[in-house]
């Protein structure tokens, strides 16, 4: 890692270096795309893709009402109106019957979010796209690594986003993100979108934003893309044997037959999560919640004046959700040590 940050400073093309383009080709060939485009986050990924399709004022995007909040800041920031739905109780990812009861003539696009790992139905998907002609932007920010039916995250809608933020599953050391298409035009706008619009330089086609990697991190991604796939095989591992010893006790997430996760987070549901909070973190086991407020809770959000009766699942999960420690170097005595404790602070009070 030293020699690969050091060869940067060396060389000194801190923007736009080899690096960048060597790592635009590994994850291209890693997700099974033609085109990967490294931006500066996962959120400017999202927000360059509503820019390269032209979404905004008057448009109408659909996304699920529990995620991280930039899957709908996005929307909002291109002038569209985000359009929210609530989750599948079981899967945990966007409820895809109420997707298409939401669609409207106005709808452009859905985002449908990967959450923790698990990415939606995308055939299902597929199928609403052709049919109302609506555009499909994976939000893998959470699922670099995932797959459905044997093909990558990323790879399988017309747009896929994922974020290399240090927590996520593949972090780097800073704020990082990509674009992933296998349609030419598209890719060529989202690059040119990606350094302020211009396709050649000195000429600015279309209205960008500075959304580009800084090579450092290229650079610690290509050293860390070598122990992926090893890392995820282990991070898999873990959630097994979380699996094995919780699945009794707790509602967990259902991770569909047709799915692999990267298990982003992994989550038990506790209805007295506050009290099983305070007895973890006195026993020293890390947690972390994500989320406890759906999106249409915040203050920025309050105009969407959505109706809570129609939200009671993503509600539900926000009051419940709990994320257990979840690495690859999480040594078997550490895991069976959580679970026991798990179990004590969460179920003691029923006994
Ligand atoms: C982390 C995350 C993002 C944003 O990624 P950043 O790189 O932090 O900008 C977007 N959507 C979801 C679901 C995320 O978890």
């Amino acid at each position: 890692m030293d020699e690969a940050i050091s060869k940067v400073l060396d060389e000194g093309q801190y923007i736009l270096g080899n690096e960048i383009f060597e790592l635009e080709e590994q994850l291209k060939n890693y997700v099974g795309v033609s085109h990967a485009c490294v931006t500066s986050s996962g959120t400017d990924a999202l927000l360059i893709s509503l820019m390269a399709l032209g979404i905004g004022l008057g448009d109408e995007v659909i996304t699920t009402s529990f995620t991280w909040i930039s899957t709908v800041e996005v929307i909002k920031r291109v002038g569209a109106k985000p359009v929210l739905v609530d989750i599948d109780p079981h899967t945990l990812v966007l409820d895809l019957d109420q997707v298409e009861k939401a669609i409207s003539s106005k709808t452009k696009a859905i985002i449908p979010v990967s959450l923790y790992g698990q990415i939606a139905d995308m055939d299902r998907l597929d199928q609403i796209s052709k049919e109302f002609g609506i555009t499909i932007i994976e939000d893998g920010a959470q699922s670099f690594g995932s797959s459905q039916r044997g093909k990558k995250s990323g790879s399988l809608s017309k747009i896929g986003c994922t974020s290399f933020f240090p927590a996520k599953p593949l972090g780097c050391y800073g704020d990082g993100g990509a674009v992933f298409t296998s349609d030419d035009e598209l890719a060529e706008k989202i690059k040119a979108i990606r350094i302020h619009g211009a396709i050649t330089r000195g000429c600015h086609t279309y209205v960008g934003i500075n959304g580009r990697m800084d090579t450092i991190q290229a650079a610690v991604l290509l050293v860390k893309l070598k122990h992926f796939d090893e890392e995820l095989l282990l991070r898999q591992q873990v959630a097994q044997n979380y699996y094995d010893r919780l699945r009794e006790d707790f509602k967990l997430q259902t991770v569909l037959p047709y799915n692999t996760s990267v298990y982003a987070q992994f989550i038990i549901r506790v209805a007295d999560r506050d009290n099983c909070l305070k007895e973890l973190q006195n026993k020293g086991i890390p947690t972390a919640i994500h989320y406890k407020t759906c999106v249409f809770e915040h203050p920025a959000y309050a105009d969407l004046k959505v109706n809570t009766d129609n939200f009671q699942h993503a509600l539900k999960a926000s009051h419940e959700v709990l994320g257990l420690p979840m690495h690859p170097f999480l040594k078997k005595e550490e895991q069976d040590y959580i679970c026991e404790m798990v179990k004590e602070s969460a179920l003691a009070p029923l006994l």
